[in-house]
């Protein structure tokens, strides 16, 4: 029997979740009062994904990160590596998340985990009502919720590319890998004339993570991605045997759908279905790292909580970056080998971590050739 009423309640104990509740702890002083609920139809035992991520030196996450790196490549008509000081690329394994930020919640008397399913939830004027599979029902003030709610993309005008992937952890019989250097993105290998490129993290000298990913409207066959994965190792990584101990897959939308429309009343979107995962890139961790702190923020202020939690300047220039990749999906790789040849690694992951100045913006996207990003702001402004 769940209890009838919270302040807040957290459907979805993933990745947005979870970074809302790591903020509820790190603020417990001020929540302590409240009654708070995260709710999750599953156990969050499985380690179903790994996250992947950059960040400035160190951090919390370096406690559970399975590998960090210090260098990243680029290769497509040629090769760059890159010193990413004070940077570094990180790995995280999905189970050591879940248990980092679900461990000690009998310390945190407040906060409920409720093992259920939502069914629905019904936003009205002074409350939110959350209706369970279980038939129970509770409600509460702010509810933030995660589940997830793709089908309407396909509905709408708004331009909707899919990065999809599936990823192969492979392991040699001897030392193959350089494990100082990730390699973020390798157009040499492609799929017909779709923006699609390899993605190899070595973690030993021995296993890495080589995953084939695509940028594109449609999904490809289950075949594809394997054949991919199969030539690209033998031609850029080693002939030498090796097997794949496990794999993983996935689908993260890109798009220029505004998910601010969605929240109603006193019920939010977060996570991929609020619009958390960056548009241009799809990277979604350190994005909901810092608009859970937003929210939460907001919450010990008593503002909206999703008060200044879109940028309005970086979603114009996810827009069009989306644009000329949806139009020109064949030229994407050259798009690319732009922006890593004319930018240093600092700068591009500045801006793509939405903390450039305006100078900085127009820099990068000067590094593009002009005519592209013309044709898009027309496209998108003038409909033409
Ligand atoms: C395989 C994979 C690899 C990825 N790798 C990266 C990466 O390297 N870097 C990066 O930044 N992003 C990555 N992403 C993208 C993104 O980070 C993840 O998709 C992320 O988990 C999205 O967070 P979320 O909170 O929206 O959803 P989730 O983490 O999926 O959480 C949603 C939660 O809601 C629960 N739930 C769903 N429906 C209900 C219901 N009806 N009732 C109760 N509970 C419910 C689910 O059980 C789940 O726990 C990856 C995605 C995948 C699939």
């Amino acid at each position: 029997m769940h209890s009838q009423f919270y302040d807040i309640v957290i459907i979805g104990a993933g990745l947005s979740g979870l970074q809302m509740l790591i903020q509820i702890k790190e603020h417990y002083d001020f929540f302590k009062h409240k009654k708070i609920a995260i709710i999750d139809k599953s156990k969050k035992t499985e380690n179903d994904r790994t996250w992947s991520f950059w960040e400035e030196g160190f951090s919390r996450w370096d406690l559970i990160a399975q590998k960090t790196w210090d260098k990243a490549e680029f290769h497509n008509k040629k090769s760059y590596t890159f010193n990413l000081d004070p940077y570094r690329y990180k790995s995280i394994e999905a189970r050591y998340f879940y248990e980092y930020a679900l461990r000690y919640l009998d310390q945190f008397p407040g906060i409920h985990l409720i093992h259920d399913e939502v069914l629905n939830v019904q936003p009205k004027v002074n409350q939110v009502e959350i209706h369970f599979k279980s038939e129970e029902k509770i409600e509460c003030t702010y509810c933030f919720d995660s589940r997830p709610d793709l089908q309407k993309l396909e509905n709408t005008n708004e331009i909707y590319l899919k990065q999809h992937f599936k990823g192969a952890f492979v392991l040699f019989r001897e030392d193959i890998f350089d494990i100082e250097t990730a390699n973020l993105m390798d157009f040499r290998l492609s799929y017909k004339d779709l923006c699609s490129f390899t993605y190899v993290l070595p973690i030993t000298k021995r296993k890495a993570l080589v995953e084939f990913t695509l940028f594109s409207k449609d999904l490809i066959e289950d075949a594809s991605y394997d054949e991919h994965i199969k030539i690209y190792i033998e031609k850029y990584i080693s002939k030498r045997p090796y097997k794949i101990f496990k794999t993983e897959q996935g689908v993260i939308p890109m798009t220029t759908y505004d998910f601010q429309q969605d929240h109603k009343l006193g019920h939010f979107k977060i996570g991929t279905s609020g619009g958390w995962v960056k548009a241009s890139t799809g990277y979604a961790f350190k994005n909901s790292e810092k608009k859970a702190a937003k929210v939460i923020q907001n919450l010990k202020e008593n503002k909206d909580p999703m008060d200044g939690v879109y940028s309005k300047r970086y979603q114009i220039m996810d827009q069009l970056f989306l644009d000329v990749l949806s139009y020109r999906n064949d030229k994407a790789a050259a798009l690319f080998e732009e922006l890593y040849s004319k930018n240093s690694i600092q700068q591009i992951f500045k801006f793509l971590d939405e903390e450039s100045t305006i100078q900085e913006d127009i820099a990068i996207m000067s590094s593009f050739k002009p005519a592209k990003f013309l044709r898009a702001i027309l496209r998108q402004k003038l409909g033409i």
